[in-house]
């Protein structure tokens, strides 16, 4: 196998081909830096730089982000709120000043409900309170588009990992699946539970343990709770959802964390969603179609 590293979407991301795929490397880099310049928050002129500074206007995106905001206005419906491509206003108002009131997360959460994005054509109108970031589904999305590349090229087999959110094309050279170990949330060496057996699947997991923020001096979670207004406070400790599409595999992980566990055993059986989950009080369950090798503790 050979690999390719770069450190799109603010993070650390490997693409491994067979040895007689490896050409096709530059391009998948050149795939990744396209969508992550697209949609980097922090740059001026990018598609989500311009929806986060239009103040209440409509602005012209690109169709790939008209793609990215109709499926997240999808999730939107489908996880009954619990994702909300919105819910990054509260995370904005976290990192602009860390001793915000409670009030005025709370005050977020009746427009978090209400008020959603438009989409008109190639147009989008974000609220004028509103801040977004494709953090919880861009990965996911971008992992897709490269897999339907490596598809199209002809490639059986690849391993395609943006940040953690992990695509596994066909199986291994040797004809093996896939092995994807999942971590102890508890551990803090790092160390893997289990490994998932897995071809053609992409496997993302959300944990508690990313503490990305600080807010009133206690380091909290960066995935936030639309019901609440505020950083989620899940009884999972980490969430793994394996399925076909990356983007829904990504969507979900962050979903089912805000569900929490008994809204979740509804929705997982309503959609019939492979999860992997390990709660607080370290119970795991998963479903039936995933066969876990635990490792010795
Ligand atoms: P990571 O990419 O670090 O694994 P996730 O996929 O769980 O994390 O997504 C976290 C990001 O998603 C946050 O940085 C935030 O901007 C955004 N986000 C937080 N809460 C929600 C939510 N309820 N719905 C959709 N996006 C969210
Ligand atoms: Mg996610």
């Amino acid at each position: 196998m050979k690999s390719i590293q770069n450190n799109c979407f603010h993070t650390l991301n490997t693409i491994q081909l067979p040895d007689r795929d490896a050409a096709l490397l530059p391009e998948i880099d050149t795939i990744c830096r396209f969508y992550s310049d697209l949609w980097n928050h922090n740059r001026p002129g990018s598609d989500v730089w311009n929806i986060n500074h239009s103040c209440g206007t409509y602005v012209n995106v690109s169709h790939e982000t008209i793609q990215l905001l109709t499926l997240s206005e999808q999730y939107r419906t489908i996880t009954d709120g619990a994702f909300n491509i919105l819910a990054a206003t509260v995370k904005h108002l976290i990192q602009r000043n860390k001793n915000t009131s409670s009030h005025e997360f709370t005050q977020l959460v009746e427009k978090l409900s209400r008020e959603h994005i438009l989409i008109d054509g190639n147009r989008v109108l974000c609220p004028p309170w509103g801040v977004i970031d494709f953090g919880s589904i861009a990965k996911g999305y971008v992992c897709d588009r490269i897999n339907e590349f490596l598809t199209a090229k002809g490639v059986k087999s690849a391993m395609v990992n943006l940040g953690g959110n992990i695509s596994a094309l066909g199986c291994r050279g040797d004809g093996s699946d896939w092995k994807i170990g999942i971590r102890d949330p508890f551990s803090d060496r790092k160390t893997s539970l289990c490994a998932l057996k897995v071809r053609n699947r992409s496997v993302v997991t959300s944990g508690m343990y990313e503490r990305a923020l600080s807010f009133h001096g206690r380091p909290v979670h960066h995935i936030i709770d639309p019901s609440t207004g505020l950083p989620c406070v899940s009884d999972f400790s980490s969430v793994t959802v394996v399925s076909e599409s990356s983007v829904d595999s990504d969507a979900y992980s962050t979903a089912i964390t805000v569900m929490g566990r008994k809204r979740a055993e509804v929705f997982i059986q309503k959609n019939d969603i492979d999860v992997f989950c390990m709660t607080s009080d370290r119970t795991i369950f998963y479903t039936d179609n995933l066969h876990p090798i635990f490792f010795e503790s």
